[in-house]
């Protein structure tokens, strides 16, 4: 299935220069949205994991779907303040600024294998810090799958000794 018919691109958005990739037509078609979730299951088969992590917001669309699918835990990744138990931290550094990610300090075991699952891939600093918070808890990241990876950002620069999949390439 052609997926990139349903990717809306929005120059400008959130900041002048930047062409924000639109989910949500996606979303709005049950049977590209499906295909997608089916993809992203075959595309993960031979990767070993026990928890699918997501992180706020967009995130939570994906790997809700596909946990469910393939009968996965789901752990929440949120920004600071949401989260109502003890938690873990980690701070990374944004084009200007700083952002922090946080997770429950008990979301995952020691040497558990985990998959992560967001929307866009772009420079892969959101991605990067959940792998610092995985292995704060001593667990692992087994893989990463997108739907739209930007290329020209190099995120996979950022992500080496890890599996990365994406089903858009930009
Ligand atoms: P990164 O940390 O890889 O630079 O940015 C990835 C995060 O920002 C993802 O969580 C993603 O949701 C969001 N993001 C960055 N650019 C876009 C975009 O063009 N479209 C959408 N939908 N999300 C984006």
């Amino acid at each position: 299935m052609n997926f990139e018919k349903f990717i809306r691109d929005i120059p400008d958005f959130p900041k002048p220069g930047i062409i924000f990739k639109d989910i949500t037509p996606l979303l709005a078609d049950p049977e590209a949205f499906k295909g997608v979730i089916d993809e992203m299951a075959e595309k993960v088969k031979d990767i070993e994991f026990d928890a699918i992590l997501v992180p706020e917001a967009r995130g939570f669309l994906f790997g809700s779907a596909l946990a469910y699918k393939l009968g996965k835990k789901l752990v929440p990744v949120r920004k600071p303040g949401k989260l109502p138990y003890e938690v873990v931290e980690v701070s990374y550094a944004l084009e200007y600024g700083e952002a922090k990610i946080q997770m429950h300090k008990d979301a995952l075991e020691k040497g558990e294998k985990v998959l992560i699952v967001d929307d866009v891939l772009a420079t892969g600093g959101t991605i990067k810090a959940i792998q610092t918070l995985v292995e704060k808890l001593e667990a692992e990241v087994s893989g990463i799958i997108c739907l739209i990876e930007l290329e020209f950002l190099n995120p996979r620069e950022k992500l080496d000794n890890v599996r990365v999949e994406s089903i858009l390439k930009y």
